[in-house]
């Protein structure tokens, strides 16, 4: 799970005793590498800011894990063909939020397709391709249409057994979300919060100029082939290049069509501009299994929205609302 975003940000760091300065924090939180960037008066005030987004972060995690046994989102799997459960309203409007996503997306991306990540696993342990029966199955147990929301009791039900959800598409987006927001009410005036390359920013670096992210190609880290200003959007990239399957010469990514059963090929990355992390890291995910021709036709109806995609020749496709001939090019 761990790895390095494909985006990373240009960062100007201040020398500590400068005021207002930058402060940095990394580390490992819902199974993914964060980086925490806030602009503060002093090393206390920065660290506490830190920490606070630290205990957001977690609090999210605990809310909607599928790996703990605990969370409010198991409960709902676990009770999946049995009945409704009951959640927190910050749980039931996020899962609200998501089936409209689902829906915005035709399916491309789907809150219920958890229950297909038993066949395609990312670890080496496959040895060959799902038979056409068990993907034939699996696309069975898939489908947001199905989930029943009552947002009068509050409760969620998956009405068959082996029904899923997960927020492997969206809860880094939701968390960075969170903890900008928390952080703002707080006061903080600027910062960053990457988490894997699902990439929200805010305010301005302390000498004034606006924070950058680079694109890169995940098969050329080291070189951006383009910066672009963050402007207040998010910023998120699908495609994590170390997780994927070889078969008989294609390519298989971690990012499974739900409608099909079969994991999308052809892309590299998919960098999605949007107003919000959240919408931005379900929208990388769509785009990911739309593929270039549908996904930026999709893309360039939406207001806000953007899309950078590289593809497995190494061709770049973008969105109407980007010009990578304008921007600053660095080596
Ligand atoms: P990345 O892991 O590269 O950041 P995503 O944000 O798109 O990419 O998340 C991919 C994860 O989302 C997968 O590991 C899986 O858990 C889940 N997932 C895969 N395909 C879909 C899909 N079509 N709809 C919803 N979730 C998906
Ligand atoms: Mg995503």
């Amino acid at each position: 799970m761990r790895y390095y975003g494909i985006l990373f940000v240009l960062g100007f760091t201040g020398a500590l005793s400068a005021k207002p300065a930058i402060f940095e924090r990394t580390l490992l939180l819902m199974g993914s590498r964060f980086d925490l960037t806030v602009v503060a008066e002093g090393a206390d005030a920065g660290a506490r800011y830190l920490e606070e987004a630290v205990l957001e972060i977690q609090r999210i995690e605990r809310l909607i894990s599928s790996w703990d046994v605990n969370s409010q989102t198991s409960a709902i799997n676990q009770a999946a063909g049995v009945h409704p459960v009951k959640v927190d309203p910050e749980l039931f409007a996020l899962i609200q939020r998501t089936v409209g996503l689902s829906r915005l997306t035709d399916g491309a991306f789907d809150i219920t397709y958890a229950s297909m990540d038993r066949l395609w696993r990312y670890d080496g342990s496959m040895k060959a391709l799902p038979s056409a029966e068990d993907i034939q199955e699996s696309v069975a147990r898939v489908g947001f249409q199905k989930m029943v929301l009552d947002a009068a009791e509050m409760t969620v039900f998956l009405p068959t057994t082996g029904m899923k959800i997960g927020f492997g598409a969206i809860g880094k987006g939701y968390a960075a979300d969170r903890a900008r927001s928390k952080l703002q009410t707080m006061g903080v005036s600027a910062g960053i919060i990457n988490a894997s390359g699902d990439l929200t920013a805010w305010g301005q670096q302390p000498d004034g100029t606006d924070w950058l992210v680079a694109i890169t190609n995940p098969l050329n880290k080291a070189k951006a082939f383009a910066w672009l200003p963050v402007d207040g959007r998010a910023v998120v990239t699908s495609g994590n290049y170390e997780k994927f399957v070889r078969f008989n010469g294609t390519r298989y990514a971690h990012i499974i069509d739900p409608r099909t059963g079969y994991p999308s090929t052809g892309l590299i990355s998919v960098t999605i501009f949007a107003p919000k992390a959240e919408l931005a890291d379900a929208l990388a995910t769509a785009v990911f299994v739309m593929g270039v021709r549908t996904g930026i036709d999709f893309i360039n109806q939406l207001p806000a929205v953007d899309v950078v995609i590289v593809d497995e020749a190494n061709k770049v496709h973008t969105s109407e609302g980007i010009n990578l001939q304008t921007t600053v090019q660095h080596d």
